[in-house]
């Protein structure tokens, strides 16, 4: 990176920007080659600030919540990763809505909504991540899902130029994803709708949820959840098992014997390890049953 850029960087962000940083410390897989840098903006003025640095110096950027939801390759991460820790804002308003920031994590929400009695947002309880990775990958279970809480979302244009505020209908939900906005917009904030109600009662669903995750799913392995998605009328799991491939090693990495779904790292794995898992289970699957499954996972960075 040319001498300009990093202090550029550094000047806008000081101690709150790294160079070289392994991102197996930054997704829950524990694997991934360096990121060229990751920087954190304290808060959404910051952000603004890093962006339009990055577009003046020409450093392409990508967007990180807690990575429980991306598998960085081995060969790293070119540019700048923007990790959204900063942005933690998380108030109650008088129209029984939230206003949290993206780097909110969701088991905050879930405790903030469990101890004010709001209603709503019960689904989300035990999907690990941030409020900004959980709405760009319309994250949810069964039949409920962000798109069906969200009634606005604030996006700060690539170039940290414009901050929108998009109504909820407008935006382009699809299963595990959101489509239509500008490559490298960040999103800042989202406002979700809740209800009021007891608060033993939105415990009791939470906890009720909770139990039924632990029960059916590895959780205390490093993974990134769903590797696919879903094919219509069928599960990934189902299909992965059909074919044989539940416990299957490649390397360091499993497919869990737990859940099919779900890929588990030891200590050491790779993320080649990963992706090998990945295009075997694809290719046995479609053998076996005809079905191309399609990663859920964002897959990112360079092959070593
Ligand atoms: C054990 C386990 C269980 C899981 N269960 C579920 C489940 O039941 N349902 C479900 O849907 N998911 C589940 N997941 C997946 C994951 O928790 C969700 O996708 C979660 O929303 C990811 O949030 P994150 O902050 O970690 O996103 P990241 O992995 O950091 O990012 C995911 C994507 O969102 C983008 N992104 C993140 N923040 C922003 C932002 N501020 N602006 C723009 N883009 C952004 C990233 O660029 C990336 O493309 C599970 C994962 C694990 C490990």
């Amino acid at each position: 990176m040319r001498r300009e850029a990093r202090a550029a960087l550094e000047e806008v962000l000081g101690d709150r920007v790294a160079f070289d940083v392994p991102m197996s410390r930054y997704t829950s897989m524990r694997v991934g080659g360096p990121a060229d840098v990751v920087a954190t903006p304290a808060d959404r003025h910051e952000l603004g600030a890093l962006l339009r640095a990055c577009a003046k110096h020409g450093l392409p950027h990508c967007v990180l919540g807690a990575g429980f939801n991306t598998l960085v390759l081995d060969g790293g991460l070119p540019g700048v990763a923007i990790h959204t820790r900063g942005l933690r804002r998380l108030e109650e308003r008088p129209d029984r809505a939230l206003r949290a920031e993206a780097g909110v994590s969701h088991g905050s929400v879930t405790r903030f909504c469990t101890t004010r009695g709001l209603s709503g947002l019960e689904f989300a309880a035990g999907i690990p991540g941030t409020v900004g990775g959980w709405v760009a990958m319309n994250a949810g279970i069964g039949t409920r899902e962000v798109v069906d809480v969200v009634r606005e979302v604030e996006v700060m244009s690539p170039t940290g130029r414009r901050r929108r505020h998009l109504a909820g209908g407008r935006l382009c939900f699809g299963y595990r994803g959101l489509r239509g906005l500008a490559p490298g917009s960040v999103i800042v904030s989202v406002l979700l709708a809740v209800s009021l109600a007891e608060p033993a009662q939105v415990k009791a669903e939470v906890d009720r949820l909770l139990e039924a995750r632990a029960g059916s799913q590895p959780l205390n392995v490093p993974s990134c959840g769903s590797v696919f998605r879903n094919p219509p009328g069928d599960y990934a799991g189902r299909l992965i098992e059909a074919a044989g491939m539940k416990g299957a090693v490649e390397g360091g990495a499993q497919i869990s014997t737990v859940h099919a779904n779900f890929i588990a790292t030891q200590p050491g794995a790779r993320a080649a390890d990963v992706l090998a898992l990945i295009r075997r289970a694809q290719r046995e699957v479609e053998l076996s049953s005809g079905i191309r499954l399609v990663p859920e996972v964002k897959i990112v960075g360079r092959e070593s």
